[in-house]
């Protein structure tokens, strides 16, 4: 029996990693969950999971979940309470499901306890890559990947065939926009963008989707995963999202992994790994589904893109601007306070204004991260 904290377990990864524990009671137990505000679910989900503790960031919201589940379950609050489930004793693996920076605290802390990560959270390698490692390392910590590219490309790995890569391909939907022009992305809405063609995300992960920011921070979390140089890393718009990445090795021969587009497959093998068994998702009918397209991303489109590459070969705290700076533009463009086409713009002028310095410590990633949070605010002040 594994026993499981998940954080941000009311969320779409979350729910998902529960529907995969109610599918596999006998292999799997959840001791922590948390959540931001959404009680109600929180308090369904401690009812049917028994959890040890359950942690509310909302702490007026914790307050009146603690009377409901008075005598049946501890409630915590707050990031003492997040941490908390990140590092609760008895867990073994933590779920990182929280989006953005918020994470990386929390994933620390459970590192720091010598707890295996299911990592949904890319954001938390983006900005705290060196940090994360480095500690994961020294504690003999795994990470399994959640992300679906990534644990395409982990699967693909299996076999100590890590030596002979030569590159990776992550593939990309492309998401709603992938065929507009750049005359029509200029005014695309929040509604347009929250409409992804092949997967029910949070909004988060689905603006950056639409932006391609979202390929972007998955070429970054892949270069800490994997241990990869930028030139290993490709990217390729494949609308169907079948083929979730592949692996080219030096005799030229890839690897891909396939599957109908589903996180539960990905979720499940990050928390059994290395065992596989059956579950209730769609196998894969490939006469069924007929052709499968490829293409170069346009990152004059899709600015995005390029601009994570830039901050990856930048390097050093380089990605914590670009990836403080995002966290603000997706907020304001989903408050309507920013057009489609600022997002990669402002975020580009932040980085400019940024002279990145090597290995930076947790103290300087969240000191960077706030710098790059309060130009980004200004210059959006500036603009809309
Ligand atoms: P979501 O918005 O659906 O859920 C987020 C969860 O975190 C919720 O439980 C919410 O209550 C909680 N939360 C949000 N902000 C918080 C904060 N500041 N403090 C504490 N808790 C907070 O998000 P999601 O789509 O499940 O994505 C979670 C992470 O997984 C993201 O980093 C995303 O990039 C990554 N991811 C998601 C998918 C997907 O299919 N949804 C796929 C790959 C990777
Ligand atoms: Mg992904």
């Amino acid at each position: 029996m594994i026993k499981i904290s998940i954080l941000g377990s009311t969320g779409s990864i979350g729910t998902q990693t529960l529907d995969v524990v109610r599918n596999h009671g006998d292999k799997i137990s959840v001791v922590a969950i948390t959540g931001n505000e959404n009680i109600d679910l929180l308090e369904k989900q401690a009812l049917e999971f028994q959890p040890e503790i359950v942690a509310v960031w909302d702490e007026k919201k914790a307050g009146e979940l603690r009377k409901r589940l008075q005598g049946k379950c501890e409630v915590l609050e707050g990031l003492e309470g997040l941490s908390a489930a990140a590092a609760w004793d008895s867990a073994q693996r933590v779920v990182t499901a929280i989006p953005g920076m918020a994470g990386l605290i929390p994933t620390i802390e459970a590192i720091k306890k010598g707890k295996d990560i299911a990592l949904a959270n890319k954001e938390t390698l983006v900005a705290g890559g060196s940090v994360v490692m480095n500690l994961a390392k020294a504690q003999g910590v795994e990470l399994y990947p959640v992300d679906s590219e990534h644990s395409a490309i982990f699967q693909c790995l299996i076999g100590n065939q890590r030596k002979y890569l030569s590159k990776i391909s992550l593939t990309a939907s492309g998401g709603p926009f992938r065929d507009y022009d750049i005359k029509q992305l200029e005014g695309v809405t929040v509604e347009q963008a929250l409409k992804h063609p092949n997967w029910s995300m949070g909004k988060k992960v689905t603006i950056d989707s639409s932006t391609l920011m979202n390929k972007g921070l998955e070429v970054i979390e892949a270069k800490w995963l994997f241990d990869l140089k930028t030139a290993e890393i490709d990217v390729i718009i494949h609308p169907q999202s079948i083929i979730h990445s592949l692996v080219e090795f030096k005799d030229h021969s890839s690897m891909a992994q396939l599957g109908e587009p589903d996180m539960r497959v990905a979720i499940q093998l990050a928390l059994l790994y290395p065992e596989r068994h059956e579950n209730n998702t769609k196998s894969l009918n490939l006469a069924e589904i007929g052709t499968l397209e490829f293409r170069k991303p346009d990152v004059n489109k899709f600015r995005c893109l390029k601009l994570a590459y830039d901050a990856l070969e930048a390097g050093g705290s380089m990605p914590v601007v670009l990836n403080g700076a995002n966290e603000i533009m997706v907020d304001k463009f989903l408050n309507k306070e920013i057009s489609f086409l600022d997002i990669p713009k402002i975020i580009e002028s932040v980085m400019n204004l940024h002279v990145p310095i090597r290995e930076p410590g947790l103290e300087e990633i969240l000191e960077i991260d706030r710098w790059a949070r309060k130009h980004a605010k200004e210059k959006a002040g500036i603009i809309s």
